[in-house]
């Protein structure tokens, strides 16, 4: 995994993009909830579900389909009151089944594990990026306090905190000028 702080560092920089009219606590509630939940599958691994198998980690939850599915859920509840057939829950569901899919992707960026099954349950493969640079985040809190989450948090603020600070910066100004 890449740490929480980079998942929620670019499922913010998501929100941010999203027109103000959403920016609601139900939307952001939502946006940090779609991008820290694919990684509930490190329980399974602590009960002896192996790593490789679909339902271990960064298998069934990181995949495209469980990104549709959390988006569609996460929206319904962000916008009770609004019917499924509206454009407004369609934009929602896609966004926040975007920025679930934006977890698995940063995990195909990290240079250790194994790779997302993007594709299960149809095909259990596992994807990694031809380039890696983000090092892998530890699945213990205790091994975060060390060297290697240190090395972690700075390979995230270059290739994860860099970027989301020039997007953000870019939307600001492209908003004023636009
Ligand atoms: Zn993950």
């Amino acid at each position: 995994m890449a740490s929480a702080f980079g998942h929620i560092a670019v499922a913010y920089a998501m929100g941010k993009t999203m027109k103000s009219v959403w920016g609601t606590t139900r939307f952001w509630i939502f946006t940090v909830v779609c991008c820290l939940v694919p990684d509930v599958d490190v329980v399974g691994l602590l009960m002896g579900i192996p790593y490789e198998h679909v339902w271990g980690h960064r298998g069934m939850t990181h995949s495209i389909m469980f990104a549709v599915l959390l988006g569609t859920v996460a929206a319904k509840i962000t916008l009770s009151h609004i019917s499924v057939w509206t454009k407004p829950y369609a934009v929602l569901a896609v966004y926040f089944g975007l920025v679930t899919m934006s977890h698995g992707l940063l995990d195909a960026l990290t240079d250790g594990g194994l790779g997302t099954a993007f594709f299960a349950p149809f095909d259990d493969t596992r994807y990694f990026f031809p380039w890696r640079p983000i090092r892998v985040s530890p699945i213990g809190a205790a091994e975060f306090f060390s060297s290697w989450g240190l090395g972690v948090l700075i390979s995230e603020l270059i290739w994860i905190g860099l970027p989301v600070t020039v997007w953000l910066l870019g939307h600001r100004i492209f908003r004023r000028v636009g």
